[in-house]
């Protein structure tokens, strides 16, 4: 289980998001919708310490893991990393690596130990996991950049679950994807979630109304920073939401 508390952020001194608090419950897809530029991928950045990376990005409030603050001083970035993934919008496999060694690739940056026959195993189990085993069983010496874009990004997906997270964080990662390649990794999602916590970020709202359990809806209005007008089951924020500004937008009315 993952939860926010309180987290606000900035940029400098431009503040982009506001008291923003949010449990992702472990067996769950949760999905952030809201309009562009409302804070969404920053705050999916925030949850495994990737804002930091921006120098003029700073934060206030807490990220829990199964209860630990990530943020805590002394915790291992690397270790947190391994533990909260992260897939982009653009699929970024290593191009002219392998795509057996693309998967397996996390393994060297968290320092993990495996014997080639067990990275074999781990690159056939995370292929099948993404969907991409078949198309791909005989052609894994080839470069991951020869591969159709909603095909790296099921690699992407296979690296990411390679080195065993407990969440991994989606940021759009269908809207560069035909609808087949998207209608895969709906797939992928769905069978994922009972072993991987999963946080999507979609503008498609068929997709988050397919793949979700739970959504929050963000929304920066005019000039003020991004904040969560609501959160609630998937089947409520659709049909019956508490707040008239999530009926406009889960009906493409914003
Ligand atoms: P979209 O749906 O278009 O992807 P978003 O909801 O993901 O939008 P963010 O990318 O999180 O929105 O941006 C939130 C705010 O933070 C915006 O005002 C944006 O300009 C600002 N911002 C994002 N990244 C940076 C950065 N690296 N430096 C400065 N400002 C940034
Ligand atoms: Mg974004």
């Amino acid at each position: 289980e993952l939860e926010a508390v309180d987290v606000s952020a900035w940029f400098g001194d431009h503040k982009v998001l506001q008291r923003v608090s949010l449990v992702m419950t472990a067996g769950t897809v949760t999905a952030l919708i809201g309009p562009s530029g409302c804070g969404k991928s920053t705050f999916l950045r925030i949850l495994n310490r990737m804002h930091e990376l921006v120098p003029s990005a700073s934060l206030a409030g807490e990220v829990l893991l199964d209860g630990m603050d990530i943020y805590e001083p002394g915790k291992r970035i690397t270790e947190t990393r391994r533990r909260i993934g992260m897939v982009f919008q653009k699929p970024n496999p290593f191009p002219a690596m392998s795509i057996a060694d693309n998967v397996t690739a996390g393994l060297k940056l968290t320092g993990t130990k495996a014997s080639r026959a067990e990275k074999q195993d781990l690159v056939e189990e995370c292929l099948l996991k993404a969907g991409l085993w078949k198309e791909v069983r005989d052609r894994l010496k080839q470069p991951g950049g020869a591969l159709s874009g909603g095909q790296q990004q099921r690699l992407c997906i296979a690296r990411s679950l390679a080195v065993r997270p407990d969440v991994l964080l989606m940021d759009e990662p269908c809207s560069a994807l035909d609808p087949t390649s998207t209608r895969r990794i709906e797939e992928t999602i769905a069978e994922l979630r009972h072993e991987v916590t999963i946080v999507i970020v979609t503008h498609n709202m068929q997709q988050a109304a397919r793949v979700s359990q739970y959504c929050a809806f963000f929304l920066a209005e005019a000039g003020t920073p991004g904040q969560i007008v609501e959160a609630g089951p998937t089947k409520t924020m659709f049909e019956n939401p508490a707040d008239p500004r999530t009926f406009d937008y889960v009906n493409g009315r914003f």
